[in-house]
């Protein structure tokens, strides 16, 4: 039932302005609008706050749905939950009530700032610093790659405040965009999801009541992972729905097109490049949704099946796409059909929230 009411609601009011998000880099602003309408922009929040409560898996199907037709705007409900997840898992209940309501209520969203210019895959070597002054914190560095930065209201920011400790000397911090000195750079860009602004986050002498923190001092980087085993499978969602995506339209397409006389889906050739691009769909979304199940369960196994999920999905989903141009040919190749837009986008699923290198050692480090 949650499928079928999301992929009508994606159809209808998301689907229609994909090509028009990607084409001119804007904002899907018409897909923040029927979201929230639809109480689907952040269905991960618990009831207690006026959320939906939705499941983990749940939160996978809205995702995989809306990444079908526009996977820029797969990322609202996305990152509202990678945004929001260390607050949730790790945030005092004062700074839960008080930042996950206006999150339910779609009067705000929010973003996650770990990376930085110097600090990909290596986030330990944060730069940005929050030093203690009385009752506040003041917050001083440059967040980079930030996804609906300017957008969001809320941001939970990893800042080192024990440089002699690495990844335990980081702490995480809830900042608005209203604190003074939050600035934001120029959307970057990109070759895909060119729907989602990606920005630099500037933070500059800010200054913030020490009760931002996220849990203990010392404790930000821990979150910030823990909130990534959770929030890599919704990556392996998008990843799955832009592949589905690309698949659906390919397999009507081969049933219009006619050579030699008669459609392309009649050639044994497309019938199993199709077969083969089914399979490995079906596949990541199995990996995909049991490891969903273990992110709501919390089994002890998450860190790997949730790296391997993501991992799979996106390579899946690069293969998959690739697939989809060469089905349609030299109009595949054009910007009249969706499946080069689809191929564009599919490609930063291999490399946002841990590129899929990164996957494989956190897959190395914890096998099952
Ligand atoms: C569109 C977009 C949106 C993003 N959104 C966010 C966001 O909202 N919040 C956020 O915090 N970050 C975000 N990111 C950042 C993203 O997570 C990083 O880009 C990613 O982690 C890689 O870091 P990097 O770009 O610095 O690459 P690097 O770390 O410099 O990596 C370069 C290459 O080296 C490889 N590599 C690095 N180390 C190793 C190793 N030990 N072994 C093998 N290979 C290695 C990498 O896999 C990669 O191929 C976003 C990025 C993009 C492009």
């Amino acid at each position: 039932m949650l499928r079928d009411a999301i992929r009508s609601l994606a159809e209808a009011k998301i689907a229609p302005y994909a090509a028009a998000v990607d084409e001119e880099a804007r904002f899907p602003q018409e897909a923040l609008n029927a979201l929230v309408a639809g109480d689907l922009h952040a269905v991960h929040v618990p009831e207690e706050y006026g959320g939906a409560g939705a499941d983990a898996l749940a939160t996978v199907i809205v995702i995989e749905e809306v990444a079908r037709v526009c996977a820029s705007s797969s990322l609202i409900p996305a990152v509202n939950k990678l945004g929001s997840l260390p607050v949730i898992l790790s945030g005092s209940q004062d700074l839960k009530k008080k930042y996950m309501t206006p999150l339910a209520k779609g009067d705000a969203m929010f973003s996650y700032c770990l990376s930085e210019p110097d600090a990909g895959s290596d986030a330990a070597g944060m730069k940005t610093k929050a030093v203690r002054d009385g009752d506040h914190y003041v917050l001083n560095g440059v967040k980079r790659w930030i996804t609906n930065a300017g957008e969001s209201e809320y941001y939970t920011v990893m800042a080192v405040t024990d440089p002699t400790k690495r990844s335990k000397g980081i702490s995480a911090f809830v900042v608005e965009k209203s604190d003074e000195g939050v600035s934001f750079g120029a959307p970057e860009k990109k070759l895909g999801i060119k729907g989602s602004p990606t920005r630099e986050v500037y933070l500059d002498n800010v200054r913030i009541p020490a009760d931002r923190m996220i849990g203990e001092e010392g404790t930000g980087f821990a979150t910030a992972m823990k909130t990534l085993d959770h929030t890599r499978i919704t990556i392996a969602a998008q990843a799955l729905g832009i592949a589905q995506g690309a698949l659906d339209y390919a397999k009507g397409y081969v049933q219009e097109r006619k050579q030699f006389g008669k459609p392309i889906a009649d050639f044994q050739g497309i019938q199993f490049m199709l077969a083969d691009m089914a399979m490995k769909i079906e596949a990541a979304r199995q990996l995909t949704y049991a490891a969903a199940a273990k992110s709501e369960r919390g089994d002890s196994d998450l860190t790997f099946q949730g790296a391997a999920a993501k991992c799979f999905a996106s390579d899946v989903a690069m293969e998959v796409t690739v697939d989809a141009v060469q089905l349609l040919g030299g109009y595949g190749y054009t910007r009249d059909y969706p499946v080069e837009r689809m191929m564009r986008d599919a490609k930063i699923t291999q490399i946002y929230e841990g590129t899929n290198q990164v996957q494989r050692i956190v897959m190395a480090r914890n096998l099952p």
